[in-house]
């Protein structure tokens, strides 16, 4: 048993002596947020890093969803995922909206779009799927359908950092993308999060929804919140820029070192790397197929707790069964047979860049000898 607990994530910091330039320039700036040099700065390069026109900055993801639907105008009906973290769904729910839940594909386990369209009423006015593990969604249809329909396609990017499909960034598809950088995220400023889009007006609009509905000191154009980061946090993410793509390269050597170590356990179901994806490694899902494995994956979450190991069942329960959700018609399991299988088999293990091969070799001796 390890003697230290094994968490499911880890975050990356950037070296602490290359964070105290800084903390003295804010200091001697004496400008703590709205817009300063490090906020502007850090839009910026994180522009360029993601390859997208705009970026804005929020002080967490959740709020960047809730001005994302705003911006976007979305109301009524919105077609989205049951198996993504609840921050989605809660989502819709705060900007008064109706979510409609569609199934998942069993081996990306983002929307599948196949199921979009017998979901679509007069009320729908967007989709809003998930990038699910950093698996890119099926763009080319999801656009289609979007297109055909009249809808407004907004992702929610949460996991997707960095992931690159044929060379594009993924980020830069739909008509907005939401980002995270919470602390259990591949890139993090402690909190944080983005909307980014290639529409100027839209970012227009969402940088005055952040900041109260201010377009200028006396014109407030619409009722807005409070959604913006602080310089201390734009700040450490210009650092931790810098240290993102070594930290995923060792998030990939984690992976392989897993697929190696899993590839040949009977009931243990590990995904390979999608080709023309350049993946960032945000988490590592295992589907435990308990006839063939011989234990339930709870079973196997009991187990690897008892030994000081704390993997996640994300995400477990579906979004369509938690209670605020599942009266709705399409929260059942008949409509998302998929979702349903997934959530009862889904087990995440620990990843992140710090994970030692020596702590692997452990994890995966007590998956393997059951
Ligand atoms: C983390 C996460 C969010 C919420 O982001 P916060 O920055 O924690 O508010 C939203 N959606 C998904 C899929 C997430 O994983």
């Amino acid at each position: 048993m390890s003697d230290r607990p094994i968490f499911v994530t880890e975050p990356s910091l950037p070296p602490l002596d290359d964070f105290i330039p800084y903390l003295r320039r804010i200091w001697e700036n004496k400008w703590l947020t709205n817009n300063g040099e490090f906020h502007r700065k850090f839009e910026a390069a994180l522009a360029e890093y993601l390859g997208v026109k705009y970026v804005s900055l929020f002080t967490n993801g959740m709020i960047a969803l809730q001005v994302g639907m705003q911006a976007l105008r979305i109301t009524g009906e919105v077609i989205t995922t049951p198996f993504t973290f609840v921050a989605t769904t809660h989502a819709i729910h705060w900007n008064n909206c109706k979510p409609v839940f569609c199934d998942i594909e069993p081996d990306t386990y983002t929307m599948d779009p196949a199921k979009v369209e017998a979901l679509i009423t007069p009320k729908t006015t967007a989709i809003m799927p998930v990038h699910v593990y950093g698996n890119p969604c099926n763009h080319e249809e999801l656009r289609r359908i979007a297109d055909t329909y009249g809808l407004k396609l907004f992702y929610d990017a949460a996991h997707v950092f960095g992931v690159r499909k044929d060379g594009v960034s993924v980020c830069s598809w739909g008509d907005l993308s939401m980002l995270s950088f919470h602390a259990t995220k591949v890139f993090n400023t402690f909190e944080g999060g983005a909307l980014v889009t290639n529409d100027e007006n839209l970012k227009k609009r969402i940088d005055f929804l952040k900041n109260f509905g201010f377009a200028n000191e006396v014109t407030v154009v619409a009722p807005g919140t409070n959604g913006k980061m602080d310089e201390f946090r734009a700040a450490y993410g210009l650092l931790q820029l810098e240290i993102v793509d070594g930290e995923i390269a060792k998030r990939r050597k984690v992976a392989e070192f897993y697929r190696e170590g899993l590839k040949n356990v009977p009931g243990i179901r590990v995904l390979q790397d999608i080709s023309g994806v350049k993946h960032n490694y945000a988490y590592f899902p295992v589907e435990v197929d308990a006839k063939q494995y011989g234990m339930t994956r709870d079973e196997l979450y009991d187990k690897l707790k008892r030994e000081n190991i704390y993997s996640r069942r994300y995400f477990y329960p579906l979004c369509s069964d938690v209670p605020t959700y599942r009266s709705l018609p399409s929260a059942t399991a008949e409509n998302l047979p998929v979702a349903t299988k997934v959530a009862k088999e889904i087990l995440c293990l620990p990843m992140y860049a710090g994970l030692t091969d020596a702590v692997q070799a452990e994890i995966i001796k007590h998956i393997v000898g059951i």
